[in-house]
Order: structure tokens, then sequence, then C-alpha cells
């Protein structure tokens, strides 16, 4: 897509460091690390989020965090590994084009961990919010 930072990764018009690559997939060192081995893992063809992306790419996407962590276990030996992604502008979303962060740990670096991103669950019980689902 015209104007999309990893489109033109992509297309290979700006330069990235990459950690894995397939037919359907991109992953590639984050240019403002928030640890070592700092990577993304994009789909290659553009798609804002999970819910735009067609099935057959979706299913290649846990794959190939697998692989992608198996190159940076190889490469850098972290100690543990924090993966996932911003989903919206209300998620933290930046660059429109889904990317799934893999970011490696270390015992001591001072990061935190999933509950770190927000504590707010508001007023309902989870027993109301359960109910919802059902
Ligand atoms: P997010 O807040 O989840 O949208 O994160 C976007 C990420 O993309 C940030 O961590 C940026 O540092 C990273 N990023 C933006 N432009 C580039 C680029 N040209 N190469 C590598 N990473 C990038
Ligand atoms: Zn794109």
């Amino acid at each position: 897509m015209k104007d999309c930072i990893f489109c033109t990764i992509v297309a290979k018009k700006i330069p990235n460091y990459t950690v894995y690559e397939d037919s359907h997939v991109l992953a590639f060192l984050d240019i403002h690390p928030r640890a070592k081995g700092h990577t993304v893992l994009i789909p290659k063809v553009h798609a804002e989020t999970i819910f735009d992306l067609n099935e057959e790419i979706a299913k290649s996407l846990l794959p190939a965090v697998e692989r992608t962590a198996d190159r940076i276990e190889h490469v850098l030996s972290p100690d543990g590994y924090n993966i996932g992604w911003n989903h919206g502008e209300a998620g933290g979303q930046e660059v429109s084009h889904l990317h799934i962060h893999i970011l490696p740990r270390w015992h001591g670096d001072g990061g935190t961990n999933i509950h770190g991103i927000v504590n707010h669950p508001g007023e309902m019980s989870v027993e109301e919010v359960g109910a919802l689902f059902s």
C-alpha cells in the first residue's frame, strides 16, 4: 500500500535488518529497539489488523513467530520473550500495517510483563462480563 512504511520495506525500497523471511512474512529488527534483538514480524500483504488478513496468511503467522524466535534464540540466546502486537489506536498501534513485536528478554533487564500494559478493569465484575458472552 502506498505511503505504508512497512509495505515500502517489503518492496525493498528502504533497507531492513532481516531476521526471518518466507513467502508470506518478513521479520526485521525494530529501528527503535526496546530490547536487544527487538524484532517486528509482518505479513507481506498490507493489512491494518488481524481482522483484515485472509485466513491462509493469518494461519502462517504463528509458525513464522516460532521460526523467527528460533533465529533469535540461536543468535542472541535470550532468557525469555514477550510476543504480541498493538491492535488499533487504543491499543497503541502506530504503524497501520499489522506487526507482531518479538521482544527478547533477559533476567534483570528491568522490563515488565503483559500485565504492565494496562490496569483499568472497569466497574463490571468478571461474572457480569462473563454473562455477556453466554
Ligand atoms: P507500534 O507502536 O506497534 O505501531 O510499533 C511500530 C514499530 O515500528 C515501532 O516499534 C517502530 O520503532 C517500528 N518501526 C517504524 N519504522 C521502522 C522501520 N523503518 N524499520 C524498523 N522498524 C520500524
Ligand atoms: Zn503496509
